[in-house]
């Protein structure tokens, strides 16, 4: 199988030559039949588990019916998400539904650069992101991402009209007449699992409203209860005038959002052939149905400290980790460089437990919400030999 893999697929991606064949909530099997802990969620986007019973009827349900009709046609399951996302966020806005992150992110900055359009006098176009930033792998969101190194040039040119800044305390530097929209995560995910201040996450909203600046919150990893709200913009209590969203939201099946207060965009502005059909919202309600119900029984916020309390054991008995960083699911250990980075990352698969690495030295963690206790125990007892190991 790896061969055909490396014969016919590119190679764009490091690839570990795993072979999965089964998996259930936070465990997965390979074809030998050893089971793996994931760790990972397949990067914060098997937000319910693998196997969930309840999303797998409802999908099989669904299609057995109708998989996609068009958006030529109301789909009922997409109206229904996008009132359960207004619901469940507290915000009065709609959605418009795409495939992923990235096409979200582009929808976004479509809707900003409208908006800086029709509203004023001179056209402002400008978005102003944040230099750890990551907002997706097209070309206007590779250049939307702030990290110089992902801008390389064989690919340009690349649109106009992203500017960087350092932190949040430059953006107020990097505003001028332009300026339509910021757009941030509240907690740098790839990045290295950086989360925001929130009081200057609010003073920035504040300004920006001011200004008649739009604030755009790419929650493409930080949203459906990642964080332990539904939107980590709940959490840090503010209302941004567009929320995007993919990852957890399909449990799997993908899907990305638009979710605007705004009234900017009309029949025909966007599109998407395949984005909110039957399939994919319908997966995101049940993901939607689902973790709500676990956050109000208050097992979401036991699992979230028990994950929190097992990660601080490893910061307080092992040299290797400087800190433990992270919100909620969105987790990671500090290590003291890349090299303890790569070493763990690479003994963490022998030892069957699956985990991310992000940023310059960050090892990180996104299980699947649903996680169970004993699965948070025996990941991290594995992943507990493995830093025993490197550490001798
Ligand atoms: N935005 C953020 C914050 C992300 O973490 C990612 C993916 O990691 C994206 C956008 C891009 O999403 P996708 O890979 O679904 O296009």
């Amino acid at each position: 199988m790896k061969q055909i893999d490396q014969k016919y697929v590119l190679p764009t991606y490091a690839r570990n030559y795993i072979n999965f064949i089964k998996g259930k909530n936070a465990t997965l099997w390979d074809e030998e039949g050893k089971d793996y802990i994931d760790f990972t969620s397949g990067i914060g986007v098997v937000s319910i588990g693998h196997a969930n019973e309840k999303l797998s009827s409802a999908l099989c349900e669904q299609i057995n019916n109708i998989i996609h009709i068009s958006n030529l046609y109301y789909i009922q399951p997409q109206a229904l998400l996008a009132k359960k996302i207004a619901n469940l966020s507290g915000i009065e806005g709609k959605c418009f539904f795409a495939n992923s992150g990235a096409e979200a992110n582009e929808g976004a900055i479509k809707i900003a650069r409208k908006y800086g359009e029709v509203d004023g006098e001179i056209k402002r176009y400008k978005v102003i992101t944040l230099k750890n930033s990551f907002h997706g792998r097209t070309i206007s969101t590779l250049k939307a991402t702030g990290q110089e190194k992902m801008h390389t040039s064989y690919f340009g040119p690349y649109p106009d009209g992203f500017v960087y800044a350092d932190d949040i305390e430059d953006i107020y530097n990097k505003i001028d007449s332009k300026t339509v929209a910021v757009m941030m995560e509240l907690i740098q995910g790839e990045g290295g699992v950086y989360p925001f201040d929130k009081d200057e996450v609010q003073k920035l909203a504040k300004t920006l409203k001011e200004k008649n600046i739009l604030f755009i919150i790419d929650e493409v990893q930080t949203g459906i209860y990642r964080t332990g709200e539904f939107l980590a913009s709940n959490l840090y209590e503010i209302k941004p005038d567009i929320i995007t969203l993919a990852k957890g939201l399909g449990g799997g099946v993908p899907i990305g959002a638009i979710f605007t207060t705004l009234d900017v965009l009309k029949a025909g502005d966007h599109g998407s052939t395949f984005g909110g059909n039957y399939l994919s919202t319908k997966a995101g309600l049940v993901v939607c149905d689902v973790l709500e119900e676990y956050k109000n029984s208050g097992l979401l916020d036991e699992n979230f400290i028990y994950f929190e309390e097992r990660l601080k054991e490893f910061k307080k008995y092992h040299k290797l980790f400087e800190d433990v960083a992270g919100l909620g699911m969105m987790r990671a250990l500090r290590c003291r460089g890349s090299e303890i980075q790569d070493l763990i990352y690479k003994e963490a698969h022998n030892e069957r437990v699956l985990v991310l690495k992000a940023g310059r030295n960050s090892i990180r963690f996104l299980p699947p919400l649903t996680i169970t206790k004993e699965e948070i125990k025996e990941g991290f007892d594995r992943f507990e030999r493995v830093v025993k190991r490197i550490s001798e």
